[in-house]
């Protein structure tokens, strides 16, 4: 039986910057020659609407996805989940490692997670981490192996043929840790030219599929659900009709056009920093792993006084500022957080409060 290949999908950046652009290029010229791999070429994931050919046809990939994209791996895995390209996030050794990140998220309580997940990987490859295309063809041999390795080994136990044993499944949901190889250091050197397709080579290339017709930019929250809690915070939040319940009553980004565009406002006030907004300026709030803008919030400050600058003043700000433009009147901390004001540990006493205290004795 032959190999069944492996689905590469280049996604385009926004931009029509020439070195992006060339990276691209790069990367499908190589690509198309690597065997075991079909390669697709995608506009902006973000930017692709729920009926974009491009998502037609990646919806209807089996097995394993490797995506390369001009976003964070946790942005482009979550955009992927909500528009039904779902998997098990696959793990990319290419990518900048942030020790301190890694064991706040080992740290993390676990979210709600993703719903009918089927039981293959998504690689999700963000392509501003390196500039030239090696790294990245490297990366995609290494799990062209590991899975060609995997699908050997399940068939041999069975898994495929229909009846694996609990162990069996229990390899699979709980695969070996994969040790990284040393990282080689980076060439000093140009990186090699594109070589073009020998007549031997020609019969491994197969064309890439072109699903690029134009999209227009979009703005919309995407929730991250293995760190969302549905705790309904960002619902309660939203007065942009935005969020949804789905049918097991879980959050969702419901009217995704009728966010507001360049406000993140509801990714400061998600307590599990379960929002991305995978267009803005800070990672935080894109999509890198970490605090939102390196705000973390703080409970006893935002409604304790004092804290002026803090996450919430600033998305309550910002909300008020959305409403004023829709012609609406602002609400400041009025609306909408409850559930914060609720938990808003008791404030101690100032002198007005004593006074006030006095007033009520004396009655
Ligand atoms: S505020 Fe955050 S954690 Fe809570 S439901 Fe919304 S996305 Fe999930
Ligand atoms: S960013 Fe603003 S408009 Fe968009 S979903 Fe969040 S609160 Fe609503």
């Amino acid at each position: 039986m032959a190999a069944k290949k492996i689905h590469v999908v280049i996604s385009q950046g926004q931009s029509l910057n020439p070195a992006k652009k060339g990276l691209e290029e790069d990367l499908a010229a190589r690509l198309i020659m690597e065997p075991g791999v079909d390669v697709s070429i995608v506009p902006h994931l973000y930017d692709m609407g729920p009926d974009h050919t491009g998502l037609l046809h990646l919806r209807k990939l089996g097995g394993p996805v490797i995506v390369l994209s001009w976003l964070y791996p946790r942005a482009a895995h979550w955009i992927l989940d909500r528009q039904g390209i779902r998997g098990r996030e696959g793990t990319v050794l290419l990518q900048e490692i942030d020790e301190e990140e890694e064991a706040k998220e080992n740290a993390r309580e676990p979210g709600i997670g993703s719903t009918d997940a089927p039981k293959r990987f998504v690689y999700c490859l963000d392509l501003r981490i390196r500039n030239r295309a090696e790294p990245f063809l490297e990366e995609v041999r290494r799990i062209v192996r590991e899975q060609t390795a995997e699908t050997v080994d399940l068939n041999l136990m069975g898994w495929i043929s229909g009846s694996p044993t609990p162990q069996q499944t229990e390899r699979f949901l709980n695969p070996l840790p994969i040790v990284p190889a040393p990282r080689p250091a980076e060439p000093t050197t140009p990186p090699p030219a594109v070589i073009a397709p020998t007549e031997a080579a020609a019969d491994l290339a197969s064309a890439p599929a072109l699903l690029v017709d134009p999209v227009k930019r979009r703005w919309y929250p995407v929730i991250d659900y293995s760190r969302c809690t549905n705790c309904m915070e960002c619902i309660d939040f939203c007065l942009f009709g935005v969020y949804g319940l789905d049918t097991l009553d879980r959050i969702l980004v419901e009217a995704q056009d009728n966010c507001k565009k360049g406000c993140p406002a509801c990714s400061r006030v998600c307590p599990a920093n379960a929002i991305i907004f995978p267009q803005h300026k800070s990672p935080g709030i894109a999509g890198a792993d970490g605090e939102v803008a390196g705000l973390k919030i703080d409970l006893s400050k935002l409604f304790g006084g004092g804290a002026g600058d803090n996450a919430l003043d600033m998305a309550v700000a910002e909300r008020d500022a959305e409403l004023l433009k829709d012609g609406r009147e602002a609400v400041g901390a009025a609306v909408g957080l409850k559930k914060r004001q609720d938990q808003k540990p008791a404030r101690e006493k100032d002198e007005l409060d004593s006074l006030m205290d006095g007033l009520d004795a004396l009655d």
